[in-house]
């Protein structure tokens, strides 16, 4: 049985006792041990900051870029070997895993692209410089510094290769060395994405360190220069947030963390028209890509009580035809729950929303998935709720059931209510909307912008080229307010910012002038 390694100061580490299994979620069958039991973790912090941080803070953008961009091309260049890997021990489909990968490779190019473009500087400039006395001899601006610790990111188990390519982009270009713990139940595919890059001998030492297992105590030893990036359930991330000497160090804390995201279809949508298309293509492929085990899929769907029925009847048709099994049967289009403990708590979230929702499609049972020996396998078939009464179904604002699972309700036509209703789920991470009404879609902006983070306004103009509400673009943010963690990650330069320090410059306009330029 293969053991996943760790790869901290310098050196590959291979634990010999405290292993947790990981199993292949069709089969059942153990693929993979993990363990950290060894692992020093302050020296490990310590070898980021000593090390690895000084070795990228002399580097420019443009030559942390060009790491970023050799990364990017290593990941590339075992692409169809990783999506094997993620095939066989996370029971992804293959259309699932390129989305993680490709999603991987394709987010370092875009910083190794803005690291090029930042060029020969070090530093960021923060906004334009402005006379602070009688005149610019007393002069002031702002630039963000890289802070001087390590940035620990750990990542939930969904997106093995993007969640660990994501954060490392952001950290590295901004100059912040990073340590990288993935989720246990899918880290063969991280693990094999680091010894790629070792292997490949691309990044400086101490630069990316990567712990395999239990995080230990390390987030006991991080101080005030140091960042946690978090992805992963709200749970875990209160447990988090509580650590002591992070709250004594005002240690930067970003969390990422659970989302009943929303799909809204607007009173002005015709059946059949191309808004409606897409609402129904978006919704179907937000409830079953990587088997909804995505923190971006749809939880709830609001539609006027008019569409109801139809609604009701064309979604139940689509994922009515969705095969669940075993990805290697070619007919599959969607694979198991990852894991155990996900089909047990997708199980035990649909019998939580039963309390307030009737099932439309689905048995809120295990089933036996298409090319797999029977009784064995993670699988759960999509799975359709309609909560009659939207205002009262707790349970359905509240509850986030990690798999192909959602729930349909209605609004009263009117945005102020469609709004108020996305409002139940505390804090998104995506809201979409489905209407051609501009006036709809901006009373609906106003009234529910402020509680998600990304708005994805479908409509007949931007059909053609959407993409879907569940695609995180490095060009845009992703995170949003309340229960989804309150964080922000990406969104092109805005990505390095929780990785940097803003600074105010205080001085002649001379030096002033020439510090924001630092090169
Ligand atoms: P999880 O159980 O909270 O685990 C997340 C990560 O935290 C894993 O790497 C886990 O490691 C680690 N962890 C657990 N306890 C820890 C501790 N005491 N100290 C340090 N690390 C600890 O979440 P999950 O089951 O992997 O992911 C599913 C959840 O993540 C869902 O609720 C989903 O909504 C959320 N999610 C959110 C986003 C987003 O961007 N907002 C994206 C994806 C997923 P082990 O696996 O080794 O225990």
């Amino acid at each position: 049985m293969k053991t996943l390694r760790s790869h901290v100061c310098g050196h590959w580490h291979e634990a010999t006792t405290g292993f947790t299994e990981l199993h292949d979620p069709c089969s059942e069958q153990v693929v993979a041990r993990v363990s950290s039991v060894g692992i020093d973790f302050r020296a490990t912090l310590e070898h980021a900051r000593s090390k690895g941080g000084p070795t990228l803070r002399q580097l420019t953008f443009a030559q942390r870029g060009d790491l970023l961009q050799s990364m990017s091309k290593a990941l590339y260049a075992d692409r169809d070997a990783l999506i094997e890997l993620s095939l066989q021990t996370t029971g992804t489909t293959r259309k699932d895993a390129k989305f993680d990968l490709d999603g991987a490779t394709a987010t370092l190019a875009f910083y190794a692209n803005l690291g090029k473009e930042l060029g020969n500087r070090r530093v960021l400039v923060d906004g334009e410089g402005l006379a602070l006395g009688r005149t610019e001899r007393f002069y002031g601006r702002h630039m963000r510094v890289p802070l001087l610790g390590a940035a620990i990111q750990i990542n939930a188990f969904n997106f093995p290769a993007w969640g660990f390519a994501e954060k490392a982009a952001c950290s590295l270009l901004a100059g912040v060395p990073a340590i990288s713990k993935p989720a246990s139940s899918t880290a063969m595919v991280t693990a094999r994405c680091v010894e790629i890059l070792v292997e490949a001998n691309i990044l400086p030492d101490g630069v990316l360190q990567f712990i395999c297992g239990e995080a230990g105590d390390l987030l006991s030893h991080l101080g005030p220069q140091d960042a946690l990036a978090f992805t992963g359930s709200a749970a875990t991330a209160l447990k988090l947030r509580r650590t002591e000497n992070l709250l004594a160090s005002s240690t930067r804390v970003n969390i990422e963390a659970d989302s009943l995201n929303a799909a809204v279809l607007g009173p002005d949508v015709a059946v059949g028209s191309d808004t409606w298309n897409l609402f129904l293509k978006d919704v179907e492929r937000e409830i079953t890509q990587k088997t909804g085990q995505k923190c971006t899929a749809v939880r709830r769907v609001f539609v006027p009580a008019s569409m109801l029925d139809t609604v009701l009847s064309e979604l139940a048709d689509r994922l009515g035809r969705v095969v669940t099994g075993n990805p290697a049967d070619p007919s599959v289009t969607m694979g198991p729950l990852t894991s155990a403990r996900q089909l047990e708590d997708g199980l035990a979230g649909i019998t939580t929303l039963q309390a307030q929702a009737r099932l439309v499609l689905g048995s809120g049972h295990r089933i036996d998935g298409v090319g797999n020996p029977a009784g064995t396998g993670f699988f759960l078939a999509p799975t359709l709720l309609h909560a009659p009464e939207a205002r009262a179904a707790t349970a359905v604002h509240n509850h986030e059931v990690f798999g192909p699972v959602a729930t349909i309700m209605t609004h009263d036509d009117s945005a102020a209510d469609a709004a108020a209703l996305v409002a139940l789920g505390q804090g998104t991470l995506v809201t979409s909307v489905y209407s051609d009404d501009d006036a709809w879609v901006s009373r609906f902006v106003e009234a529910g912008g402020a509680w998600t983070g990304r708005l994805y306004l479908g409509s007949s103009k931007m059909a053609e080229q959407a993409m879907g509400s569940g695609l995180v673009l490095p060009q845009s943010i992703h995170g949003g307010p309340g229960r989804a963690g309150g964080g922000e990650e990406l969104g092109g330069l805005r990505g390095l910012e929780f990785y940097t320090r803003r600074v105010a410059l205080q001085g002649s306009r001379k030096m002033v002038e020439s510090l924001a330029e630092m090169r």
